[in-house]
């Protein structure tokens, strides 16, 4: 594993926890069998806390919101809340009714407090719906425990909204420690420092003391993080070259990956694009044949023909003084 301020952001989100229940099972589960818990954060407030290992991709929850309404409201928020609050049960309005209300000093009625305090902002991603979505007018959803999730720009999980299900999934980025409070970006976390601090500050009023908030050279490299462009050229032109050195690619990206996973920002695109790369140089340099068992399983090509790719690449790409970039046939860009 690539070290940097992975350790500083891990120390960070394992700081001041209280020791979890043990009963561990050998899966790594516990043994009530719950991915995490919801406790109160020492700092205020609630927090969320992993109750088992999580690894890069793992789904931890999935939840239906509480409450969903497009924005901006198409009628009154309030009486829109209000007419869903008399229509829930007992135990539903207490949840919603439990959740945090940062303007509950000011002001503002509570159902309306808690509902902008702890919303999400979702877009369609699926499908034709997806496809005629207009970006610009999303909905906003709170959530029982997703709502509880805290914020940090430097975030171990995603979210993703399934238009479909009605229901937002939430992915581990990396790996995520039993223990670990599970936290979120409420923001973009490549907006510069001071836009940020007052974006949190008016909207959520969050004054962010995370890695990212409190090291000097954090705007810098995630300004770098940002230029990493979707390069699809440079790659096929550098499989084309074989005057090009084999590692020209190779250095750099490795660089990028681990400049991304220093500021804990695996969940965002540019890490995506920095493991294609790495993904395309592996197959290209390294065993040719084994990118075409990968190719030949993706598109579903028969066993026999799969054998006879494999076998001419097998004899191309490992025979003596073959250029790995030049054998077999004319390069394929599978994943550009
Ligand atoms: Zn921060």
């Amino acid at each position: 594993m690539l070290r940097g301020r992975q350790d500083e952001i891990r120390a960070y989100t394992m700081a001041n926890l209280a020791p979890t229940e043990e009963g561990e099972d050998e899966d790594g589960t516990s043994s009530n069998g719950i991915a995490y818990v919801i406790e109160e954060n020492p700092t205020g407030g609630m927090r969320m806390i992993a109750n088992k290992d999580f690894e890069c991709g793992d789904l931890v929850l999935q939840e239906l919101p509480l409450v969903l309404f497009p924005l901006p409201a198409k009628s009154d928020l309030r009486l829109s809340l209000r007419r869903a609050l008399n229509a829930f049960d007992d135990a539903k309005r207490a949840d919603y009714m439990g959740l945090a209300n940062i303007y509950a000093a000011d002001e503002v009625e509570p159902v309306l407090g808690i509902f902008v305090s702890n919303k999400f902002e979702v877009f369609s991603t699926d499908g034709a719906e997806a496809a005629s979505a207009d970006r610009t007018k999303p909905f906003a959803a709170v959530f029982k425990d997703i709502s509880r999730m805290n914020h940090s720009c430097c975030p171990n999980v995603v979210r993703y909204w399934c238009t479909a299900s009605r229901s937002m999934h939430v992915y581990a980025a990396r790996s995520v420690q039993k223990g670990s409070q599970i936290v979120t970006a409420y923001c973009d976390p490549f907006l510069p420092l001071r836009e940020r601090r007052a974006l949190l500050l008016n909207t959520y009023k969050i004054a962010c003391a995370c890695p990212a908030c409190t090291n000097s050279e954090s705007a810098a490299n995630r300004v770098r993080i940002r230029n990493i462009r979707d390069d699809s050229a440079a790659v096929i032109q550098w499989t084309l070259t074989p005057a090009l050195p084999d590692d020209l690619l190779l250095v750099p990206s490795l660089e990028q990956l681990k400049l991304i996973e220093d500021e804990g920002l695996e969940g965002t695109e540019y890490y995506a694009r920095v493991l294609r790369r790495l993904w395309l140089h592996i197959f290209r340099v390294g065993r040719l044949w084994s990118f075409r068992i990968l190719w030949a399983d993706v598109e579903g090509v028969e066993d026999r023909e799969r054998d006879e790719e494999i076998g001419r690449d097998k004899g191309n790409a490992l025979g003596a003084g073959a250029d790995p970039r030049r054998c077999g046939s004319p390069p394929v860009v599978y994943a550009a």
